[in-house]
Parts: C-alpha cells; sequence; structure tokens
C-alpha cells in the first residue's frame, strides 16, 4: 500500500520530530495534539531544526518552507479521516492510549495502518483496543528523530506480514533504518538501556558517585555519547518511570524495580530537559 498522507498524534519531542523526518520525505502530514499551544510548539520546533539546517548550508530555504507546508497541525482527532497511516506518540500511558486507538478505529477507514511509537507497552495490547489488530504495529522511533537511524518494527501476534511490508517500507523512505523485535515489554532497545539507566540512578542513590561521575564513567569508560543521567533528562524522567514500571509489570522480576529516586524526581515535576529539571538543571 503506498502511504500519502500521514498522521502523528502526539507534537511532543518524538511527535514533532516524527512529523518532520515524515514531511521531509514528501508525505502529508497531519499532527494532532490536545492544546493548541502544544502544536504550535512542536511546529515551532520543527521550524526551529529546520533553520538550523539552513543556517549551516544543509538546507535550502525554500525546501525548508516546502517541508512546512506539508505539515497540517490540528486538535481535532477527526481529521485523521485523511489519513493512510497513522503514527501515535502520545504520552507513554496505557490509558491515553488505549483510548486514542480506540478513538482512531472509529475514525479511520479499516485499510489505515495504526502504529505507535510507544516505548514499551506490548503491542498487541494496544492492538486489542481495535477491532483490526492486523494492522497495528510498533514503529518505534529514538531520540532526537531527525538525527538517529534507527527504527525498532514491533509486530504484535496478530499484525499482519502487509502491514509489515507496509511499515518497513515507510521506515526506508523516511531514511530511516529498521530492526524488528518481538511483542515483549520494552522490546529490544528498553528492555536493555532502561535497566543500564536505572541502574545509574540506583548508583546514584546509593551514594556510589555524583551524578557527573557516573555520567563521566559511562562516557569516558564505555565510550557512551551521553552518560545514563544525563540520557535520562533527555528522554524524561516520566517516560523512564513509565518504561521501568511496564517492564517491572510485565515481566514480573524484581530486577526492574525502578528506583524510588526516580519517582521521588517525577513526583517533584522534576522531568527532566522538558520542564527545565531533572538530574541537571537546564536554562
Ligand atoms: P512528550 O511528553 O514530549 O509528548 C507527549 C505529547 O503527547 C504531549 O504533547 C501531550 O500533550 C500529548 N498527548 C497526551 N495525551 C494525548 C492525547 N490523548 N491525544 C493527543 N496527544 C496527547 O513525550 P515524548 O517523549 O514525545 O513521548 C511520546 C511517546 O514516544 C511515548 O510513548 C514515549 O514512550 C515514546 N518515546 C519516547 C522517547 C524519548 O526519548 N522521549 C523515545 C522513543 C519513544
Amino acid at each position: 500500500m503506498e502511504v500519502k498522507t500521514f498522521g502523528v498524534i502526539g507534537a511532543g519531542q518524538m511527535g514533532n520530530g516524527i512529523a518532520q523526518v515524515a514531511a521531509a520525505s514528501g508525505l502529508a502530514v497531519i499532527m494532532h495534539d490536545i492544546k493548541k499551544e502544544f502544536v504550535d510548539r512542536g511546529l515551532a520546533t520543527i521550524a526551529k531544526n529546520l533553520q538550523r539546517s539552513v543556517d549551516k548550508g544543509k538546507l535550502a530555504t525554500a525546501e525548508k518552507d516546502a517541508i512546512l507546508g506539508r505539515i497540517k497541525p490540528t486538535t481535532e482527532l477527526r481529521d485523521m479521516t485523511a489519513a493512510d497511516f497513522v503514527v501515535e506518540a502520545a504520552s507513554e500511558n496505557e490509558a491515553i492510549k488505549f483510548k486514542i486507538f480506540e478513538n482512531l478505529e472509529e475514525i479511520c477507514a479499516p485499510h489505515v495502518i495504526l502504529a505507535s511509537n510507544t516505548s514499551s507497552i506490548p503491542i498487541g495490547r494496544i492492538a486489542s483496543h481495535t477491532k483490526r489488530p492486523a494492522k497495528v504495529i510498533g514503529m518505534h522511533f529514538m531520540n532526537p528523530v531527525p538525527v538517529m537511524q534507527l527504527v525498532e518494527v514491533i509486530c504484535g501476534l496478530a499484525t499482519s506480514a502487509d502491514t509489515l511490508a507496509t511499515t518497513l517500507e515507510l521506515t526506508k523512505r523516511m531514511g530511516k533504518t529498521p530492526a524488528q523485535s518481538n511483542d515483549f515489554p520494552g522490546f529490544i532497545a528498553n528492555r536493555i538501556l532502561l535497566p543500564m539507566i536505572n541502574e545509574a540512578i540506583f548508583c546514584l542513590y546509593h551514594g556510589v558517585g555524583t551524578k557527573e561521575d557516573i555520567d563521566t564513567v559511562m562516557k569516558l569508560g564505555m565510550n557512551h555519547p551521553m552518560g545514563p543521567l544525563a540520557l535520562a533528562d533527555l528522554i524524561g524522567l516520566d517516560t523512564c518511570l513509565a518504561i521501568m514500571n511496564t517492564l517491572y509489570q510485565g515481566l514480573g522480576d524484581s530486577k526492574y524495580r525502578p528506583c524510588p529516586l526516580l519517582r521521588q524526581y517525577v513526583e517533584a515535576g522534576w522531568l527532566g530537559r522538558k520542564s527545565g529539571r531533572g538530574f541537571y538543571i537546564y536554562e
């Protein structure tokens, strides 16, 4: 199936990045969020990112304008009737995602593929909130979307071969490289990454090292481009906690229990970069 109009639900850090790369690949994009200010903020982030490429001489101004012109912002989920492939990138919360998929089931034509950018929630569980589980798939982009090469593609038990083929083709069209994972909590990426980040938070909690030393050990000692605490701030501490809870509940093993310090930060509203404060302070 050839995809022409691409819907994105959620205009947060992942949603606006996905909308940007989809529009840059020539697709017409509909970007939805619940409030106008969230959609406007998403669009402003895209415009800023594209302007940076113009300033570096990597993108012509006319091309920047053409990409922005392909993105239609909306607060009306009904506008997704025009999309023939939808990616949901709303907050990592099961109740929110289930409701969105129930609504999309009503709004979108039966042939439309409904993908989720969830970091950890099993695709089969999301698919069970639709009447088209064969057309539900995981399309897990990495952060920051315009920069990162990988898209983890996850088939639920019922996902069809056609749905997988269309998603792989679309991933490549967007200039990304797919890797496939089976449908277990956290898939491959976050089954490995988040316990590492959680352990770094335990190191801070137990006083094994300062945040700077923990990050320096992993950067210089393991050649990671960012330390795990700085990376947690980039991902969003609410998202990190949600992923750990999904791993803990879904796999039933105490090794996935979220660090109490992570929970405390999230309860205080210290969500990382997006709220201005996490393990580090952002001006
Ligand atoms: P975010 O907090 O930056 O953005 C989430 C957006 O979803 C917000 O703008 C919010 O208003 C919107 N939203 C909430 N409820 C909604 C609804 N009912 N309808 C439409 N929009 C709604 O979060 P994010 O980092 O962009 O994460 C979004 C998704 O992407 C999550 O599932 C997350 O697990 C996943 N993800 C995140 C990362 C990361 O590094 N942050 C990486 C890969 C995947």
